[in-house]
């Protein structure tokens, strides 16, 4: 999980929260960027004094596992799932959370000389997957997609996030497309969410056996996204069938990103994109069939600007890093992102 070292770079050391509904990853890095220590813990939630709590705590344990005192830590990147303004996590439903200022909190038990930056959690993850690509070739445009419990979106242009006028830029997993359908968190009906995530697939693998259709979903335990994609490997019809049509409806998501941003990179992660090949083939069948005779075809079938991130490390976490990271360089007056 190295990094190339920041031009900016000193001698002190940065901390990476991940927090995630059910974990937090905790990582201590040094200011390059390369991780020293990693722990992970159950997130505590219910308020956003709970959860604030945690976040203090992961910061004292990874310090002690890395043998390291609160002194030498510049800055503290922190991603969570919400809504985020000016360090204050305006909503975090699965966390409990609602107005609550939690660069601040941190900043007063820990802070002394670090900086606290927090993010939205997919917001962070774009960072990570910027950086992760930007150790190949420099990076201007791209789009993390987080497929996982729910679906949206992370855009970077011209290296840096865009995060729109209320934090809310690639929120597209609320976009309906199906207005007739499943009921979404959200309060509205088929949004991309209801038809394409992980619980979407789920719930269509139920359906399905519970309308008592021949599958090998009828076994499968537990009935999972997992176990629809590996029943789908096997050459289960009924499980290619929900697979192709969550493919379908991603599929749109990808030609909406592409054709709205013009990225060089869309980046997959959350759980589906463990999935890899398996996703992205059904995927492109669909825009082959919409774009094959198109003008456009240059643009939305070329099949390396996808990337399914397969692989450890989480990109959420390394995120967090790189928030704290390019912080202290703006801190520095250096401007200089890769
Ligand atoms: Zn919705």
């Amino acid at each position: 999980m190295k990094a190339r070292r920041s031009s900016c770079g000193g001698s002190g050391l940065l901390i990476g929260l991940d927090v995630g509904g059910t974990k937090t990853d905790v990582v201590l890095a040094d200011e390059g960027g390369a991780i020293i220590h990693a722990v992970r813990f159950p997130t505590p939630t219910g308020s956003g004094t709970q959860v604030a709590k945690g976040v203090v705590a992961g910061i004292r344990r990874v310090l002690q596992k890395g043998g390291a005192e609160l002194a030498d830590v510049r800055a503290v990147g922190i991603g969570i799932p919400g809504q985020v303004e000016a360090g204050t996590v305006r909503r975090a439903v699965n966390l409990g959370i609602e107005d609550f200022p939690l660069a601040e909190y941190v900043e007063e038990r820990v802070g002394n000389q670090a900086a606290v930056i927090v993010e939205n959690d997919v917001y962070a993850a774009a960072l990570g997957a910027h950086e992760m690509l930007s150790r190949q070739a420099p990076v201007e445009h791209m789009v993390y997609l987080g497929i996982g419990t729910g679906i949206a979106a992370g855009v970077v242009l011209g290296k840096e996030l865009y995060r729109g006028a209320h934090g809310m830029a690639g929120e597209i997993g609320h976009v309906v497309v199906e207005p007739d359908g499943e009921p979404c968190n959200c309060g509205a009906r088929g949004c991309l969410e209801t038809v394409a995530s992980g619980p979407a697939i789920t719930r269509q693998a139920r359906k399905a056996v519970a309308s008592g259709r021949v599958t090998a979903l009828r076994e499968a335990e537990p009935l999972n996204a997992q176990a629809v994609f590996r029943a789908a490997r096997e050459g289960d019809g009924v499980a290619r069938e929900i697979i192709d049509r969550g493919a379908y409806y991603l599929a749109q998501a990808v030609q909406w990103l592409l054709l709205c941003y013009d990225v060089e990179k869309i980046v997959l992660g959350g759980g589906l994109a463990y999935e890899g090949r398996a996703l992205i083939q059904p995927l492109y069948r669909h825009l082959r069939a919409w774009y094959g005779e198109s003008k456009l075809a240059d643009l939305l079938l070329d099949e390396t600007r996808l990337i399914a991130r397969t692989t450890e490390p989480r990109l959420g976490v390394w995120g967090a890093v790189v928030l704290a990271q390019r912080y202290l360089c703006r801190e520095r007056g250096d401007a200089t992102i890769r």
